[in-house]
């Protein structure tokens, strides 16, 4: 049996990170309880851009970009 997933531990409080969880968020690195615990592992932060010129009086909003960004986990414990 071999897993092509490495064994991923959380870096909050050291548990093993189940390999389905790595598996549909590889960018993790926080256990379930943990996740939850601080709302998730990532910040999402939505832009809306706005393509209208300066002075116009009618918005053009082109699109909302989506911002990903790693959550900053602080450790606090120990
Ligand atoms: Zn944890």
């Amino acid at each position: 049996m071999s897993t092509d997933i490495e064994t991923r531990r959380c870096e909050v409080c050291d548990a093993v990170i189940p390999p389905e969880r790595v598996k549909a968020l590889p960018g993790t690195w926080l256990c379930i309880e943990c996740s939850e615990e601080h709302g998730g592992d990532f910040v999402y932060t939505a832009k809306q851009e706005n393509l209208g010129k300066a002075g116009s009086l009618k918005l053009n909003y082109g699109g909302v970009t989506v911002t990903k960004k790693r959550r900053v986990i602080r450790k606090g414990r120990g």
